[in-house]
């Protein structure tokens, strides 16, 4: 045994003496994978305008404080306002909508155009007050023209979604239209195949229903928003 750890302190010396003759006094020892990439991933954080400690955020204010100047996909460059989000931040349910629109890229607020106010007159009809719930979308920038989000797009803003429903702790969170659950549930499946299931999201139930935008553009899906919000208002309550 002895002379085991003999043989191992002199490989070791020698491995020192070594890197000695390299590099002086300096010696560097390699660093694990995951540890550099933690460095690069800080670097372009600061980079693209993020405050790379956001991850630790402990309230919305804070993480929106620091997140607010990100310019990590190209449409930090086109929007007119960065769009957090709104509401009670201790919210039982957090309803997620795909992406500001132009309303919402002006006042940097969500669900303020059409969409947003036929979606407060519903959460009314069925009891829920807007100022009582908590409203964001997956993505915090405007797509110009009001575009699908693109799936650079989800990947680059998605985190700070995560990060607000893990502040938050909802009870129930409400996709409107298919983005939100895609993400959250790694899915590709359409909104029709998602819808009338309720799912679970980190221990969190998920319903899925179609976005109020949606509904403006076909009245035929204003019923099932209806039954789909009326629903979400039973699991929420239910013993
Ligand atoms: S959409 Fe999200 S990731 Fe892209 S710039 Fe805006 S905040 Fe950053």
């Amino acid at each position: 045994m002895k002379e085991e750890i003999k043989k191992i302190l002199n490989e070791a010396k020698k491995y020192l003496q070594q890197q000695e003759s390299l590099f002086g006094d300096e010696v560097t020892l390699p660093k694990s994978e995951s540890e550099s990439e933690g460095k690069i991933q800080q670097v372009n954080e600061k980079e693209y305008g993020v405050d790379p400690t956001w991850v630790n955020s402990k309230t919305l204010d804070e993480l929106e404080s620091k997140i607010k100047n990100c310019v990590k996909c190209p449409l930090g460059k086109t929007r007119t306002n960065f769009v957090f989000g709104v509401g009670n931040p201790k919210s039982e349910i957090v309803f997620i909508g795909e992406a500001p629109g132009a309303e919402e890229d002006l006042q940097g607020e969500p669900f303020v155009g059409r969409a947003g106010q036929l979606l407060n007159h519903l959460l009314a009809s069925v009891g829920f007050r807007r100022d009582e719930v908590y409203i964001c979308n997956v993505l915090k920038c405007r797509p110009p023209g009001n575009r699908d989000p693109q799936p650079s797009e989800i990947e680059a803003c998605g985190p700070y979604l995560v990060k607000q429903l893990e502040i938050i702790k909802p009870k129930l969170i409400v996709s409107l239209g298919r983005f939100p659950a895609q993400m959250l549930l790694k899915t590709n499946a359409t909104l029709s195949s998602l819808r009338g299931q309720v799912y679970e999201w980190r221990g969190i139930k998920m319903i899925i229903t179609y976005h109020p935008a949606a509904v403006l553009r076909n009245q035929q899906w204003k019923r099932p928003l209806i039954e789909d919000l009326r629903k979400a208002r039973e699991i929420l309550y239910q013993k």
